[in-house]
This record gives C-alpha cells, structure tokens and sequence, in this order.
C-alpha cells in the first residue's frame, strides 16, 4: 500500500527537461527500429541515436537523404553509413582543412609577389628618372648629391629584394609541406582504416573510370560483392575485436589475390568488392571461386583467448558491367547473385 508521502512525492516531481529531451530521443529511436525492423544492438542504438539526436551531423544527414530516397533502412545500410561516413567525415574535413590552408598560403604568396613587384617597379622608376636627368646633362660631371641618390635608391631596392626573397623561400617552403601534407590526406581519404584496403569512396571512383575504360577497349569488366558468412556470430562469440581481426585477415586473402587486373576494397561492414579488369563472368568467378576456396581452407585462430574461430568463409555475387551507363545496375545485379549465394547455402560464388 502507498502511503500519502509517496504519493506526494510522485505529484509534485515534475521531469526536467533534459530527462523529458532524452525520454523523446529513446521514443523516437524505438519508433525507428521499429519501423525499420532493426534489431537491438549496441552498434544499432550508437548509429541511430547519434543520428536522431543530431549529434552526429552526417550521419543525421544521410538518414533524411535515405528517407526521403524511399530506398530501404535496413542493416545492410545501417552498418555501412554508421561505420563508414563518420570516418570518411573527419576525413573529409581534414583535407578541407588543408585546402583552406593552401588557398591562404597561395593567396600570401601572391601578395608577396605583387607588393615586390609594385615596389621594385616603383623603385626602379626613380632611378630610371635620376639616370636620365644625369645622362641629359652629360658633359658636366654629375653633382655629388645626384649620383648619392641613384646609390642609395639602388641600395634600398636590394634591400627589398633581399626581404622579398627571404619571404618568398618561406612561402615555398610552407607550400611543399602544405602540398605534402594534403597529398598525404587525400590517400587517407581513399583508405580504409581497419583494413588499410581501399575503401568505398576509393572503389566508387574506381569503377567509373574502369567501365569508362572497358567500353572504350571492348574488353570485359566484372563486379563482385563478398560477404563474411555469419560474421555476426564471430562477434557475438568473440567480441568485436576479435571480429576486426578476423575482417583484417579475410582482407588480406582477398588482396593477396589483387593485382593488375583486380581491384579490391571493402565496401563497408564485413562486405568486400571486387573489380575484376579484362576478365568475363566465368573468368571472374572462377578467380573469386579460388580466393574463396583460399580463405575456407584457412583455420583461424584468435590470437588473445587461443580459441580457433573456425572455418570462416565468405559468398559472393558477381556480376559482367556492360558499358559506362550499367556500373550501378551491375552492383544492382551482384548484390542480388551474393543474396542468391546466400540464401542458397552460403560459401558459394554466384553470378547472374
Ligand atoms: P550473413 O551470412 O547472412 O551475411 O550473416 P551475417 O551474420 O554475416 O550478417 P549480418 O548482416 O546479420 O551481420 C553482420 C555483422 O557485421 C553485424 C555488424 O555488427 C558486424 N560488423 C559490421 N562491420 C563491422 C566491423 O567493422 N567490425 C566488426 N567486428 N563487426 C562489424
Ligand atoms: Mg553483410
Ligand atoms: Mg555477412
């Protein structure tokens, strides 16, 4: 039974506003789960609480983008922008950073160059001038006072230049270690960090140009999208380290067959894309089918508990890029072959 202490109590406490904000929050995040049928985890509640609470601005950005596309919220898509756009985002604004800093260093440099020049032009004027009156005047020696101008007007302008070339080496010197440092940044941007392997932004580019290629050489190009198989049992019975480890071991099969004529990168997640140059679809499946049967053969071993990991493979859906204008329906066409090597038993190459 309450007694009427407590149900005073209970009248009187009024939420503050902060627990009212943060009672909304968790509202709209369930109502979103729900919604979207996306199931309670850590990584799920971070990605859509930062993105709902508007704390994460990019990632807050694409969730409208995808609402409004009517594309699907799923955990395909979840996983890949919560883990991905926050990264490439700092990236991102670490190169506009230096941009920002080249564009200021270029704009001093130029400043430099134009005060030396308006200077010395200024400068070589007045001498030009007193020449001219001493040389009009040439069978009388020049007064002493005139030819001490011409000296000292000479001496000032050296001096400028002096200042000017001093400056302009520092102006250099700032540029190369701007130009070095965004250089540097920008293989960064293209990079992903877990696996060191190129990463979406990287892959996209890519494969623009290289179906830009294909369609002019007439050869074949081949895309292929490889998903970890179960991996979020590797999680759930290893930790996420673990699976980082395991993401980074199955990257390292796929690159050690990247050469020439296969490009590599992760896509996002535990997914991996493939560009196969040169090759057709039963020589890029035949290839992927090689690196599959490579990585299912492996015995991977958790270096921190001992324990083995198990046989952990990966299925794939590949798919033949006919011309420029077909790139995306071909990521179209192998993200539903891995979905049928998927729902067909898994450790598989499919190809439509
Ligand atoms: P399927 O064979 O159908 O692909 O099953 P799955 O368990 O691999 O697929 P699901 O999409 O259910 O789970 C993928 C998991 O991968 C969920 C997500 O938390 C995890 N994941 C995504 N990116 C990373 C990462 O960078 N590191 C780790 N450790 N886990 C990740
Ligand atoms: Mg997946
Ligand atoms: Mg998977």
């Amino acid at each position: 039974m309450q007694t009427s202490t407590n149900v005073k109590a209970v009248e009187t406490t009024e939420p503050s506003r902060a627990e009212t904000a943060r009672r909304e929050l968790l509202e709209r995040i369930r109502d979103f789960m729900l919604r979207h049928d996306l199931i309670v985890t850590g990584n799920n509640l971070a990605a859509i609480g930062t993105a709902l609470s508007g704390s994460n601005a990019a990632l807050a950005q694409a969730f409208v983008a995808r609402e409004i596309s009517g594309d699907p919220i799923d955990q395909r898509w979840l996983d890949t922008v919560s883990r991905l756009d926050p990264e490439t985002g700092d990236r991102m604004s670490e190169l506009e950073r230096l941009m920002d800093k080249m564009e200021y260093s270029l704009m001093r440099f130029a400043q430099t160059a134009k005060s030396a020049h308006d200077e010395t032009t200024e400068h070589r004027g007045a001498i030009d001038a007193q020449i001219q009156a001493m040389a009009s005047d040439k069978k009388e020696v020049s007064p002493r006072g005139e030819v001490d101008r011409v000296i000292d007007l000479s001496r000032a302008m050296l001096e400028r230049i002096g200042q000017v070339e001093h400056a302009m080496e520092r102006s250099q010197a700032e540029t190369d270690q701007l130009r070095a440092s965004l250089a540097k940044a920008r293989i960064e941007a293209d990079v992903d960090h877990l696996t060191r392997l190129p990463n979406r932004r990287a892959f996209e580019r890519r494969l623009s140009s290289a179906s830009q290629q294909a369609q002019l050489s007439g050869k074949p190009l081949c895309v292929a999208f490889c998903d970890v198989d179960h991996f979020k049992a590797v999680n759930d019975t290893h930790g996420h380290d673990a699976g980082d480890r395991v993401l980074v071991a199955i990257a390292s099969t796929l690159n050690a067959n990247a050469n020439d004529n296969c490009f590599v990168a992760r896509h996002g997640g535990e997914e991996f894309v493939v560009l196969f140059y040169g090759l057709d679809k039963d020589a890029a499946v035949e290839k992927l089918d090689g690196i599959r049967r490579a990585q299912s053969m492996k015995q991977l071993v958790n270096r921190e508990s001992g324990k083995s990991f198990g046989r952990i493979t990966f299925s794939g859906g590949v798919a033949e890029v006919n011309g420029v204008d077909d790139a995306r329906e071909a990521l179209a066409r192998a993200d539903q072959a891995l979905y049928d090597a998927k729902s067909t038993g898994r450790n598989k190459i499919v190809a439509v």
